[in-house]
C-alpha cells in the first residue's frame, strides 16, 4: 500500500516538480542577461517616524521587469540569483543606483535623508573586501556614510566566523547604519545583539500582521522594542497596514513604521515628489 501511495504520489507531483525546476532554470538564465537589458528597477518605500510623521529615511527594493512573466518578485528571483551566484552583481548595481540617488536627495531636498539597501548574506563571506570598494564608492560620490542604511538578516550573524563581524565594523565607523532585517523570524539568539554592532532591529512584518491588544504578538513586539531600547537600537516595524496596528505600535515606543498604511514602494520620482512637498510646506511654516 505504502508503495502504490508512494508510486502514485511520485507520478502525480513529477510533472509539476520538472516544470518548476525547468522555470527554474530558464528564469536563471533571463537573470544572467537581466542587468545588461536592464531589467531591473528600484523602488522605495517611505520608513516613517512614528511620534512625529517624518519621512528621513527609505527602503530601495529591488523589482525585475521580465519581458514575457511581467513583474517578478525578489521574493522569487533573489534566491535564483544568490543560488547562482549573480547576487554579487546585482546587488553591486543597487549599490551604485543608492548612492547616486542618496546623494541627490540629501542634497536636494533633505541633508538628513537616508536610504537603506538590502544585502546579500553573501556580500560578507569569508574575507570578502566589498565593503572596502563600497566605502571608496561613498567617498567618489560625496556621499557621508550616515546617508545609507544596509539591511542584513540573522543568519548571516550565525553563520559568520567572525570575518562578517569585521566587515560591519568598518562600516558603521564610516557611518553607515546596519539594520537586522526580518528580526524575529531566524533563529532569534539574542546573543548577538550584544556582540554585534548593530543599529536597528526591523520587527518582521509576520509579528505585526495580527497587532491587537492583548495578543502574543503585541507582546513579542513589546518586548523586542524594550531589549532593543535597552541596547541603544531603534526599531522599524514592517508590514503596517492598518491604522489600528500604526497606535498598538506607537503605544508599544516603536520608533519607526513601514507599510502600505503610510506609503507602497513607489519610483524615485515620487519620492522626490514627497520630499519638495515637505520642503515646501515646511518653509511656509507649517513644521
Ligand atoms: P524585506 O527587505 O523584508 O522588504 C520588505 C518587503 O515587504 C518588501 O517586499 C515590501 O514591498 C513588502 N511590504 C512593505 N510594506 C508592506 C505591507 O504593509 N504589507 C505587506 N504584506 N508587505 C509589505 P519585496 O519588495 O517583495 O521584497 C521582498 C524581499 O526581497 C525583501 O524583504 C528583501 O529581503 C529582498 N530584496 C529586495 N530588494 C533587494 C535587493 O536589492 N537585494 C537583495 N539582496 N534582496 C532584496
Ligand atoms: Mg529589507
Ligand atoms: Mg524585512
Ligand atoms: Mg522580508
Amino acid at each position: 500500500v505504502a508503495k502504490a501511495a508512494g508510486r502514485n504520489r511520485y507520478s502525480v507531483f513529477t510533472p509539476a516538480l520538472q516544470a518548476a525546476a525547468q522555470l527554474r532554470m530558464r528564469l536563471t538564465n533571463d537573470l544572467r542577461e537581466a542587468l545588461a537589458r536592464q531589467q531591473f528597477r528600484l523602488v522605495f518605500q517611505p520608513i516613517v517616524e512614528l511620534r512625529t510623521g517624518a519621512i528621513h529615511k527609505a527602503e530601495a527594493l529591488l523589482r525585475w521587469l521580465h519581458p514575457e512573466h511581467g513583474l517578478i518578485s525578489p521574493a522569487d528571483f533573489v534566491p535564483l540569483a544568490e543560488s547562482s551566484g549573480l547576487i554579487m552583481e546585482i546587488d553591486a548595481w543597487v549599490f551604485e543606483q543608492a548612492v547616486g540617488l542618496a546623494q541627490r536627495w540629501r542634497k536636494q531636498h533633505d541633508a538628513n535623508f537616508q536610504l537603506s539597501i538590502n544585502r546579500s548574506p553573501l556580500q560578507f563571506r569569508g574575507e570578502s573586501k566589498h565593503y572596502e570598494h563600497w566605502l571608496l564608492r561613498l567617498a567618489a560620490n560625496g556621499l557621508a556614510g550616515a546617508g545609507l542604511a544596509m539591511e542584513i538578516t540573522e543568519g548571516l550573524l550565525l553563520d559568520s566566523d567572525g570575518g562578517a563581524h569585521q566587515q560591519l565594523q568598518a562600516l558603521r565607523a564610516a557611518g553607515i547604519s546596519i539594520s537586522l532585517d526580518d528580526f524575529g523570524t531566524g533563529y532569534s539568539s539574542l546573543a548577538y545583539l550584544q556582540r554585534y554592532e548593530i543599529d536597528c532591529l526591523k520587527i518582521d512584518q509576520s509579528f505585526v500582521r495580527h497587532l491587537e491588544v492583548g495578543s502574543k504578538d503585541f507582546a513579542v513586539c513589546k518586548a523586542i522594542i524594550t531589549l532593543a531600547h535597552e541596547l541603544g537600537l531603534k526599531v522599524v516595524a514592517e508590514g503596517v497596514e492598518t491604522q489600528a496596528q500604526h497606535e498598538l505600535l506607537l503605544q508599544a515606543g516603536c520608533d519607526y513604521g513601514q507599510g502600505f498604511w503610510f506609503a507602497r514602494p513607489m519610483s524615485a520620482a515620487d519620492i522626490e515628489t514627497l520630499l519638495r512637498k515637505r520642503t515646501s510646506s515646511s518653509s511656509d511654516g507649517d513644521r
